[in-house]
């Protein structure tokens, strides 16, 4: 035991020697170190320490200082990263909580809350270069090979990766890695946080005039034109902007920097935001849902709302003022947004409104950046925090509102560890700060609306668009009957054809929704009926026209088209069911010299280009913008009148009972981008189902027609909100492991605990995912408490049995059993 005098004061206390850390790993436990002298009475719980953990140096979360000797021998902890806690005790039980629910380790919720890694993690990390990227794709469709540059390859093309990793993964990688490094096709990245600022994208840097060339001096043309350019342009320039002026700005002015005569810099955050709007007067359904929340605000005490409110019935008013209500009360206020909605139109509005009291987190900002806004709100300087999923955590000092836009959005959940769900998560957190939520939603889940049944929440409606603009006309189109009628198996209808060119004639802008990327979605062989498969996934590969490739959208990997069957030999291969491109493609055969743009996971590979994309599309540069969900997401673009829905059908015949839901959730929230101005809307919807409830609700635009008949559905079934849900999904590389593993799982559960039913184990929908084989479980339970118990007796045993750390998944509440 030691005692010091603190400083400023004349009493001796008491300060503890040890200290209970939890580390990331998946052990259910803390961890007791001792303290070195020095940090003795300058730990506290909330903040972060570097502890040895085996042959590792981990960081971990303090979360209890104290003096009880531990019986075992205990080492010191090397270092205090924070002076000041980075998680308050609110957040720390917010963190228990989660744990506890989603049955997640303790030490992984902590770091996932903390978004400080930047500052500390030093790995390093390696990518491809563009001609790496290039070479890659060459290769991988030539050579089946498994040397270890060719797997480097194709491991690197899906994302950059650190040594550790590679290590792992490939045997005696170094040499390889040496090698293509040498011929330039692999680099080496810092981390994020020490990364050559030089290096990031075009649309995050700035460039500026900073000297001229020196007599005699020659530079490269492209080099010599952006230089004069920003000569005559004083101030500085977004880089990405001025490649639309001079195309090779970019590389130019990377050039021109490294020789001082441009001078780069980092796009602010705030700068990547459009201007905001002025402020409107609320309407009256606007005016009641404000005064119903800003009651309970004022009262000062935990309260729920859903507000139900139609496509274009202007929600987001509302919740900028009940923002300003907020912080009028002195209190901060969160808003989390879908992971895709956190556009620059959506936060110009809130810096508009709000100015540098809003910090943004945003998965898309660099670490640094992250770092930045994180300590802006735990100093109080931000009291109004945009976020996406992870926002929940945010810092702010006396939370007095949480709003969560698009509550049905399914980026709300995380799919890896801890697989928590932010909406839910806001709830619990603004229970126990005495804030009040508002789920906001044009299609809220079934879950949100039962909960106002049952008097969870308070339901506020606002069925109605903003100056009672008409909701769009929908048109189902029986494409069974199209196909009798003209005996063509045509993507388009002759009605949807006809509507988009008579958009075109008048100048209005149509939007089309097919929900599945790529060109086809697989090959077959018409002699044997072979189809093409990954090789590392039990799914079938889908062709990319454009890339000349066949890709496996669930791991990436990528193959040559085939000329001939691997099976048969026969060189009669077909492909089948269409995708985005696809659409694409005919589009421009049927409408001419029609300006057409394609938002998918094709196109956009960052935030920039599905920026760029909307942007011009809303600045009329093209006449129909083609896309994936991507596109039914939020957006006020007046002049869309049209919207069609190229296959209504893709999501219904997944094997997933929210399947009904997510298709009429996304057939109205694409309806609903069509007329948002002055021009009524139409949208037409091509299916083979027209019978069916989910889309005849979505045509009608009746959610709660829906909504009936999906919970009747959900009661006979017994699945949620009838039930809690867990799946459990067991995963290894050998099939008898997994088959092994997934039977001992199911030994357990037998007899089912009372107040239980398992189905299971069977193979998983897709049984065979990134070289494991796969087999689930799927709980329903009664009661929760049973739910949770029975899996931590689970991951107790399978903690005991010392199984890989990775094969069991446990997802509760999940949102996909995919
Ligand atoms: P939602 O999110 O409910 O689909 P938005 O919040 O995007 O709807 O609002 C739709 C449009 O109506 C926006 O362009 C918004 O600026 C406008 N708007 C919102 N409230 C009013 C109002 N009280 N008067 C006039 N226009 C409004
Ligand atoms: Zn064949
Ligand atoms: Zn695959």
């Amino acid at each position: 035991m030691l005692y010091t005098c603190r400083a400023g004061t004349l009493q001796w206390s008491l300060v503890p020697r040890y200290c209970d850390v939890s580390v990331p790993v998946p052990l259910d436990r803390p961890f007791t170190y001792e303290l070195p002298l020095t940090l003795r009475d300058r730990a506290q719980a909330g903040a972060r320490v570097l502890v040895p953990f085996g042959n590792r140096k981990l960081i971990g979360m303090v979360l209890r200082c104290h003096d009880e000797a531990p019986s075992v021998a205990t080492k010191e902890v090397f270092r205090l990263l924070d002076e000041e806690p980075v998680l308050d005790l609110a957040l720390l039980n917010l963190g228990r909580w989660i744990a506890s629910y989603y049955c997640s380790p303790l030490g992984e919720v902590l770091r996932s809350m903390v978004p400080l890694s930047a500052e500390t993690r030093r790995t390093k990390v390696y990518s491809l270069t563009t001609i790496g990227r290039d070479t890659a794709r060459q290769l991988l469709l030539g050579t089946p090979g498994d040397e270890p540059a060719v797997q480097l390859l194709r491991l690197l093309e899906a994302r950059p990766l650190s040594s550790s990793t590679l290590e792992r993964k490939i045997p005696n990688v170094a040499p390889a890695l040496k090698a293509l490094m040498k011929k330039g096709l692999v680099s080496l990245e810092q981390d994020e946080a020490d990364r050559d600022p030089m290096r990031a994208p075009a649309a995050r840097l700035r460039a500026e005039f900073a000297a001229r060339v020196r007599e005699g001096e020659k530079l490269p043309k492209s080099e010599r034109e952006l230089l004069s350019y920003l000569e005559l342009h004083p101030g500085s320039h977004n880089l990405a902007d001025l490649e639309t002026v001079l195309p090779k700005a970019s590389t130019a002015a990377r050039a021109l920097a490294r020789r001082s005569l441009v001078s780069l810099r980092p796009e602010a955050p705030s700068m990547l935001v459009a201007p905001g709007r002025a402020p409107h007067a609320l309407n009256a359904r606007q005016q009641a849902a404000y005064e119903s929340v800003a009651a309970s605000l004022r009262a000062g005490k935990f309260e729920a709302f859903l507000i139900h409110g139609v496509t274009g019935s202007g929600k987001t008013e509302v919740y900028l003022k009940l923002i300003e209500e907020t912080l009028a009360l002195g209190r901060s206020a969160l808003l989390l947004v879908p992971e895709i909605g956190l556009t620059p139109g959506v936060a110009g509005q809130f810096f508009h409104r709000f100015g540098d009291r809003v910090a943004i987190l945003h998965s898309a900002f660099s670490g640094m950046e992250r770092v930045e806004q994180w300590r802006r709100i735990r100093s109080g300087a931000a009291g109004v925090v945009v976020g996406t999923r992870s926002g929940v955590f945010a810092p702010v000092k006396n939370l007095g509102l949480i709003v969560i836009d698009e509550e049905h959005d399914q980026s709300y959940k995380q799919e890896e560890n801890p697989r928590y769900n932010g909406r839910d998560v806001a709830l619990v957190r603004a229970r126990e700060s005495n804030a009040c939520v508002v789920l906001g939603s044009a299609t809220p889940s079934l879950e949100s609306r039962y909960n106002t049944e049952r008097g969870k929440y308070t339901l506020l409606s606002m069925p109605d668009r903003i100056e009672n603009r008409p909701m769009p006309e929908v048109e189902l189109i029986d494409m069974r009957q199209e196909f009798l009628e003209t005996r063509k198996q045509n993507t388009f209808s002759r009605a949807l054809i006809t509507a988009v060119r008579e958009r075109l004639a008048i100048g209005e802008q149509t939007m089309f929704l097919m929900n599945r990327r790529g060109f086809a979605s697989f090959a077959c062989c018409r002699t044997c009926g072979e189809r093409m498969l990954c090789r590392d996934c039990a799914v079938t590969l889908t062709y990319h026209r454009r890339d000349k490739r066949m890709l496996c959208h669930y791991c990436g990997y990528a193959e040559k088209v085939p000329e001939k069957c691997a099976h048969c030999d026969s060189d009669h291969i077909y492909f089948i069911g269409a995708g985005s491109e696809k659409v694409e493609t005919e589009l421009h055969q049927e409408l001419g010299g029609a300006r057409i743009a394609r938002m998918d996971r094709d196109t956009v590979s960052s935030r920039h280009d599905y920026e760029e994309i909307l942007h011009g599309f809303r600045e009329k540069r093209f006449d129909v913008l083609v896309g994936t969900q991507m596109i039914a997401k939020g957006h006020d673009i007046p002049n869309v009148t049209l919207v069609g829905i190229v296959s209504a059908d893709i999501g219904l015949g997944m094997p997933d009972f929210r399947a009904a839901e997510r298709t009429f959730q996304l057939l109205t929230q694409a309806a609903g981008r069509a007329g948002r101005g002055s021009i009524p809307g139409q949208v037409l919807v091509q299916t083979i189902n027209p019978e069916h409830y989910a889309i005849r609700c979505a045509a009608a635009q009746d959610y709660e027609k829906f909504y009936a008949k999906e919970l009747e559905f959900r009661r006979l079934m017994r699945y949620p909100p009838f039930s809690a849900l867990a799946n459990l999904v067991v995963r290894s590389p050998q099939q008898e492991e997994a088959l092994r593993m997934s039977t001992d799982i199911g030994n357990l559960l037998n007899p089912a605990p009372e107040g239980l039913k398992v189905l299971g184990p069977s193979e998983a929908p897709v049984p065979r995912l990134k070289q494991e084989f796969r087999y689930q479980l799927l709980i329903k339970a009664i009661h929760r408490k049973v739910l949770n118990e029975t899996l931590n007796m689970i991951r107790r045993k399978v903690l005991e049995s010392k199984w890989p750390a990775t094969a069991l998944i446990v997802d509760v509440d999940p949102l996909t059993l995919l």
